[in-house]
């Protein structure tokens, strides 16, 4: 590709063949909705999706050691990772959904059904992404790895770590792909879960004055806790820091004093802060209060029957403005559009905590899917903004080897 209007030729063929797949990697939508796919359940979603990334000709197709689905176009120097999630939220209530959830259902151009937005909608133009490549034979210096990934909603970043730390795939830049309704994502708030626990002394409640009431330890404690956000620090992007205490919990005993409260307190982060920062900041309320606190560990099984499990962590990242990567999805944007995506940050957690938060590989957000939508029964996606990320995703790898050779 020497000039712009090579790009530009280049771009409609892109937007030409996502249109011939369209009905394709509907049906694979369609496909992927009908089957349920709670987290740490994901075996039949992988192995459609391994079913699918043979059928459009990836030239490796194969299920890692923690259950993720990964098909692999190219052999080129930079490894290019795309990742969506193929579990999904649990059904709240049935009988608030407009459709059975299960049962994709298209009505006006949006298919409404489970994950649709959270993150089925995601995966589907990715693999479909590899088929535009295979079809117009879109080569250049780059292998693309497509993941259909697992574990995502109870403990995002997960599956990542295991096919980067375990399985010793290092991708040089990661485009996660969640519900960003067409927008580039440059970094994400981060996550953590803190416990604070408080002892007491049992006794029976009809002489409390023999015990030592360890929910009312708690309260002061709750007090404090509470204070501590009027002198969060403020960063320009994400805001301010933010915590709620979550949970709270003591012995199912009525009529015992009880001997022990604990209560979970979900912070908000912004990028940069770490477990030691945040525990540190914690321990240094709640100790002189007399409770203990900790982060705890996030039990995770995969659906192959490995234990992952890790600590309740999970850090914001934010990506440099002058990132090649970022250049070359609005390269991408551009060429297809004719103007450069709209820029925003996540308030929410992703795959990325792992792969930017923790090891430090570039990471970038873009999703046809909206994330009103996610975690309600109104779960849907716009299939033509689909259609459009597919051909976004085709495009992509071949204009970030441009880019680096800029
Ligand atoms: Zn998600």
């Amino acid at each position: 590709m020497n000039t712009r209007k090579d790009l530009m030729e280049l771009a409609r063929e892109v937007n030409n063949a996502s249109r011939a797949l369209n009905n394709q990697m509907v049906n694979f939508l369609a496909d992927l909705v009908r089957i349920k796919s709670y987290t740490g359940e994901e075996g039949p979603a992988v192995e459609r999706t391994l079913q699918e990334l043979k059928t459009i000709g990836c030239d490796k197709v194969w299920m890692d050691s923690a259950g993720n689905a990964l098909g692999q176009i190219g052999t080129g120097r930079n490894l290019i990772l795309f990742n969506g999630h193929l579990d999904t939220n649990e059904i709240a209530d049935e009988n608030e959904w407009p459709h059975p959830p299960l049962e994709p259902v298209i009505k006006n151009g949006v298919m409404y059904g489970l994950g649709t937005s959270d993150c089925k909608g995601g995966v589907a133009p990715i693999v479909y992404a590899g088929a535009i490549i295979k079809t117009l034979g879109l080569s250049d210096d780059f292998t693309l790895l497509i993941m259909g990934a697992t574990l995502e909603e109870d403990a995002e970043g997960f599956a990542l770590r295991s096919l980067i730390e375990k399985d010793g795939i290092k991708p040089d830049v990661v485009v996660i792909c969640e519900a960003s309704d067409m927008t580039l994502r440059v970094g994400q708030r981060g996550r953590c879960e803190i416990r604070v626990h408080t002892t007491g002394k049992a006794a029976h409640a009809s002489h409390p004055h023999h015990g030592e009431n360890a929910i009312l330890k708690m309260i002061p404690i709750m007090e404090a806790i509470e204070k501590m956000k009027a002198a969060f620090p403020s960063h320009p992007v994400f805001g301010k820091d933010d915590q709620v205490i979550t949970l709270i919990s003591g012995p199912h005993t009525p009529n015992t004093v009880p001997s022990w409260c604990e209560i979970a307190i979900d912070r908000r982060l912004m990028s940069g802060e770490t477990m030691d920062s945040i525990l540190k900041e914690i321990q240094n309320v709640v100790e002189p209060l007399g409770g203990h606190a900790w982060i705890p560990d996030q039990p995770v099984l995969t659906h192959t029957g490995q234990r992952l499990d890790g600590p309740s962590f999970y850090p914001g990242f934010l990506l440099s403005e002058n990132s090649p990567l970022l250049a070359a999805c609005q390269a991408t944007h551009q060429a297809l559009w004719g103007k450069p995506a709209e820029v925003d940050v996540w308030k929410f957690s992703t795959d990325a905590t792992y792969s930017a938060g923790v090891a430090g590989i570039p990471s970038i957000g873009f999703g046809p899917q909206e994330a009103e939508y996610c975690h309600t029964p109104e779960d849907q996606i716009d299939l033509e903004k689909m259609r459009k990320a597919a051909a976004f995703y085709a495009l992509f790898p071949f204009l970030y080897c441009h880019e680096l050779r800029q």
